[in-house]
């Protein structure tokens, strides 16, 4: 009996699943792993809403593996260390791995590669797992990488994907292998009220809601923040329950211009992961220094974490990632754009604060999309400022969202709630809320003169 194993990472998925498909495809039968691994825990990565979608998505995982008669081997450690024990044990000649694009899975790789080679086993690493794309396959002329969108938008969309790949009708796995238990989402920690399920069905589920209703006014709709008319997969393609691959691929065979934006969408995804991949070093240090010398009043910070800034969309922004542990991409912008620019705060204060909360908390994402709002990243605009005034006037016009996400401001009517500094003195006397925490002009005219932009 030929055995391999197979390692999930960010793929905790049966279908269209390289890694299991390739580790099935090489031997008898295949060691299902998965590592709760000390690293990400010593990165200060294991946010408990993440910890806690985790859990559902190992739980799911061992559900399906044992309906095809096999099961998921969970061991806690360090991962190397884990892997080459769980391969001795079962004598396997090989472990299969999804690529990753960051400076940690880079390591991990490296590291698994040379712990198997000295006990004479093969790492076999599969591309196109995490991103429909992988990393590297276009390149502008001379270049590692590409820098602006656009460029590489078009270039994506010409690339010949590979089949999607149907799950697996059985899953053979050897006797006798030890697991630890399954974590609970209990032990996740303190986690959001409102966060959302996780899993690969309820993936899949979601996936074909969308599908059938959304995705089609997708592209009118995204910005809509009342109308919440997203796809909400990106938790499930963080934790790799749904794959880039198969959804680009539906979404083409769906056609029309809600699909079409829907995909070019999953492009930026793959966009900020090939960015990471050539500048692993993006996710802390500036892609592109302004030169920046960040203020950081800890009260104005602590105001922003809370959402109480005075400004109501940007209020109604925090208190929504704090409830569920996301947030919509609108309100991702606004309230990044009021931190780095309308208080000039760096953007790794605020990158962290999504990254303790975000279920969908992602290096490449998280990191990128921060450096392109702060203006350091690849925003070939990196001085434009959001004014959120302006934007809740577009995206929230009768004030809905922050009627939503603000209780204190749930009885003011209409567009007025987001100007409280205008209502009556007497209605305004009576609310909790809290003024500015600085004016619009003020901010501007500060972060203006920082980037030297008036000279
Ligand atoms: C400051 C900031 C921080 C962010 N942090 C993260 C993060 O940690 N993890 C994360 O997945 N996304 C992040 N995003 C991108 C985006 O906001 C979310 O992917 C999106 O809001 C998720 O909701 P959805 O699944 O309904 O997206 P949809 O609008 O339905 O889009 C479909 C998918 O496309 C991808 N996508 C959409 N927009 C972007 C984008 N701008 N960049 C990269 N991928 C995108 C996501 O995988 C998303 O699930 C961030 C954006 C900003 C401005």
């Amino acid at each position: 009996m030929t055995t391999t194993v197979a390692l999930f990472t960010g793929d905790l998925r049966l279908h269209d699943n390289p890694v299991l498909r390739s580790a099935l495809n090489g031997a008898d039968q295949v060691v299902p792993l998965f590592v709760l691994d000390s690293g990400v825990r010593e990165a200060g990565f294991d946010a408990p809403n993440r910890l806690a979608f985790l859990a559902d998505c190992l739980a799911d995982l061992d559900a399906s593996l044992c309906e095809r008669g096999g099961r998921l081997v969970v061991r806690s450690g360090d991962v190397t260390e884990e892997v080459c024990r769980v391969a001795e044990e079962s004598d396997a000649g090989s472990v299969h791995v999804a690529a990753g694009a960051g400076g940690y899975p880079r390591r991990r790789e490296e590291r698994l590669r040379r712990a198997l080679e000295q006990d004479g086993l093969s790492l076999d690493v599969h591309e196109t797992v995490v991103t429909a794309v992988e990393p590297g396959a276009v390149t502008p002329a001379g270049k590692d990488h590409f820098a602006v969108f656009t460029p590489y938008f078009r270039q994506w969309e010409r690339v010949a994907q590979r089949d999607v790949l149907a799950a697996p009708r059985t899953v053979k796995v050897p006797r006798g292998i030890r697991s630890d238990a399954l974590p609970s989402r209990e032990a996740a920690g303190q986690v959001s009220p409102g966060l959302c399920r996780g899993g690969e069905s309820e993936g899949r589920r979601l996936m074909r809601r969308w599908e059938s209703s959304g995705m089609q006014d997708y592209a009118e709709r995204h910005d809509d923040l009342p109308g919440d008319a997203t796809s909400r997969l990106s938790p499930h393609l963080h934790f790799g329950c749904l794959s880039a691959v198969e959804l680009v691929q539906r979404a083409r065979k769906q056609g029309g211009e809600g699909a079409d934006a829907f995909v070019r969408q999953l492009a930026w995804r793959d966009f900020h992961h090939q960015v990471l991949a050539a500048r692993p070093h993006a996710s802390q240090a500036d892609y592109r220094t302004k030169g920046d010398r960040w203020r950081g009043d800890p009260d104005e910070i602590a105001a922003w974490r809370e959402g109480r800034t005075g400004y109501p969309v940007i209020d109604a922004a925090m208190r929504q990632l704090s409830h569920e542990g996301w947030m919509h991409n609108r309100a991702r912008l606004l309230a990044a754009s009021f931190l780095t620019k309308t208080l000039y705060v760096d953007w790794r204060v605020g990158a962290r604060h999504f990254l303790d909360l975000l279920v969908d908390g992602d290096v490449a994402n998280n990191q990128l999309n921060w450096q392109w709002v702060a203006g350091t990243g690849t925003d070939t605009r990196p001085n434009r400022v959001l004014n959120p005034l302006a934007q809740a006037k577009r995206f929230d016009p009768q004030g809905d969202y922050v009627r939503r996400w603000v209780p204190e401001l749930a009885d003011v009517e209409g567009a007025a709630v987001h100007r409280p500094w205008r209502l009556p003195a007497e209605v305004r006397d009576r609310l909790d809320y809290p003024e500015p925490v600085v004016d619009l002009d003020d901010g501007l005219a500060r972060f203006r003169a920082a980037r030297g932009l008036d000279q």
